[in-house]
């Protein structure tokens, strides 16, 4: 089965409220879906999202990318030599993590048709079904218990709330979160890179003190600050999760052997897809760390990609991929499905997307 051709196309599916973190809002979720073709005529589906805010690549930038660098490479290549493959994806240009993610993920949903099994079945998993937690927008306290109550109304048992624009209200955030839903409920706090080190020790500390029982911070400090990183990891008794602080395997391995945070936050636009994906979680799994599986606001094709890997890899111990519950509609068939805060994984083969409804095809190469 040989590459033919790769177009791109654009998505934009509306969200039920707007998504708001210490870095950005947004009200749409915007992909670029690419689809690579081939001599049987079998498709290959994969997504990126312009989250320019976080990754630095915006649409124009991941369609040069893909457009002018990763297709042409790719263009007569065999399915199964997925491995160099790969390595010529990485070796495209350097950065756009979140193109380069594209492309990975339909060459991956293209090996699992070629072999006709489940991505997940093929990286070595068995199970399928996981459950999300459920983020909460940074608001007022008021508003973030009032969204907190609904979500564990509707099921959920774990919330990511998002903090970081101000330590003091942050802090009246998760004292007002708590008591709204109550102790059996799990608490992970996600300020995206908004406190200093010290108001994150101090915060973390507060947090402690009063009895919140949250069960991580992700990312407390900004993304460059390594060192501050790991004064707060080893400040407080919190597992600090670095999110932001790692995109490639490399910055894997740097929190790893510094101990900076206690686990890690793998995303398929930061490690540019599965294969950089994969790298991280062997080196995590050998220094005894774990890590969590989330994702940019991406639809449903590059979540079900991380939703394979996530089942395939058991050093993944924590799950938060609701992007496409967020949503108001879902234009994407097949692939995962939600049921509330449960996800299952169909058994079609590679990603099990049948159809991408309302994409804007812009290009073929
Ligand atoms: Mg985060």
């Amino acid at each position: 089965m040989k590459i033919t051709g790769i177009r791109l196309g654009k998505l934009s599916i509306p969200l039920k409220k707007p998504f708001k973190t210490a870095l950005r809002t947004t009200s749409t979720v915007p992909a670029n879906i690419i689809e690579i073709r081939t001599d049987e005529g079998v498709c290959g589906y994969g997504e990126a999202p312009p989250t320019a805010a976080i990754t630095g690549d915006t649409d124009g930038a991941i369609r040069d990318a893909v457009g002018t660098r990763i297709a042409p490479a790719l263009i007569g290549r065999d399915v199964s030599e997925l491995a160099d493959s790969l390595d010529i994806v990485e070796r495209s240009l350097i950065g756009n993590t979140s193109g380069k993610a594209a492309a990975d993920i339909a060459l991956h949903d293209l090996w699992g048709k070629l072999y006709g099994l489940p991505l997940y079945k093929l990286l070595g998993g068995t199970k399928r079904e996981f459950a999300t937690d459920y983020t909460i927008s940074l608001n007022s306290p008021e508003e973030m218990a009032g969204d907190a109550r609904e979500a564990v109304s509707e099921g959920y048992e774990a919330l990511k709330i998002k903090v970081g624009n101000d330590f003091r209200t942050d802090m009246e955030r998760m004292r007002t979160i708590r008591d709204a839903v109550g102790g059996a409920i799990l608490l992970r706090a996600d300020a995206n890179q908004g406190w200093t080190p010290k108001e994150a020790i101090r915060a973390i500390k507060f947090m402690e003190e009063e009895g919140l029982d949250v069960e991580l911070v992700e990312q407390p400090v900004a993304s460059h600050d390594i060192e501050g990183l790991k004064k707060v990891t080893d400040a407080v008794d919190t597992i600090i999760l670095a999110d932001e602080a790692v995109y490639s395997p490399r910055d894997a391995m740097k929190i790893l052997s510094l101990r900076a945070a206690d686990m890690i936050n793998i995303k398929l636009m930061k490690s540019g897809g599965i294969g950089g994906a994969l790298k991280i979680c062997a080196m995590a799994e050998a220094c005894g760390v774990e890590c969590m599986i989330g994702a940019m606001m991406e639809s449903k094709v590059s979540v079900t990609a991380a939703a394979h890997l996530s089942m395939a890899r058991r050093v993944i111990t924590k799950y938060d991929l609701d992007p496409p519950i967020l949503c108001a509609s879902d234009p994407v068939k097949g692939g995962v499905t939600y049921k509330g805060a449960l996800l299952t994984l169909s058994d079609a083969p590679g990603l099990g997307i049948e159809s991408i409804e309302g994409v804007e095809w812009e290009e073929s190469r």
